[in-house]
């Protein structure tokens, strides 16, 4: 007996190129979702960057819009807060905590954001607690920030700027 060739019905499609370029320019723009959305989903695994704009929100808030480094107000968007350590290398759900995050004015190539992402050991940055090792175990809750208005303060886990003394 003849066996039937199987037909597909539509031809195969060209598959969508993967477009690149603008990646990680997208995964800081995630839009909330609607609150019943967000809460039906928060029991399922969710990607490392969910809640980082409402982390980011929150970290502008508690710098009242204003550069850490500078004291410059930053009135542009919300990609003004920097990670002071890194997302990258397996690091990303423990870098997206409040303690991690600072204002900066500029962008990653420019401002004090741009010297913190491009120029670290030039300004300290390091020993200033604006940026911890990527590599490193601290939490960043406990790793003292030299901020522009307060000198040096603890960023505690739920969102305050706690001053402490630390030694020259
Ligand atoms: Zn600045």
């Amino acid at each position: 007996m003849k066996r039937t060739e199987l037909k597909r019905k539509t031809p195969l499609k060209a598959k969508t190129p993967i477009k690149r370029g603008g990646s990680q320019l997208k995964r800081t723009q995630i839009k909330p979702k609607p609150a019943a959305k967000a809460v039906r989903k928060a029991s399922k695994k969710s990607s490392p960057n969910a809640g980082l704009e409402a982390l980011n929100k929150q970290a502008r808030l508690r710098d009242g819009d204003t550069c850490v480094m500078c004291g410059l107000v930053v009135i542009d968007r919300l990609s003004n807060v920097h990670h002071r350590r890194n997302r990258g290398a397996g690091g990303s759900r423990a870098a997206n905590v409040i303690s991690n995050l600072l204002t900066l004015c500029g962008t990653p190539v420019s401002g004090c954001h741009g010297d913190v992402t491009l120029r670290p050991a030039e300004i300290h940055a390091e020993r200033y607690g604006w940026k911890l090792p990527t590599n490193g175990k601290q939490d960043p809750a406990t790793v003292p920030v030299l901020v522009a208005w307060l000198g040096w303060a603890l960023p505690t886990a739920d969102g305050e700027w706690l001053p402490v003394e630390v030694a020259p």
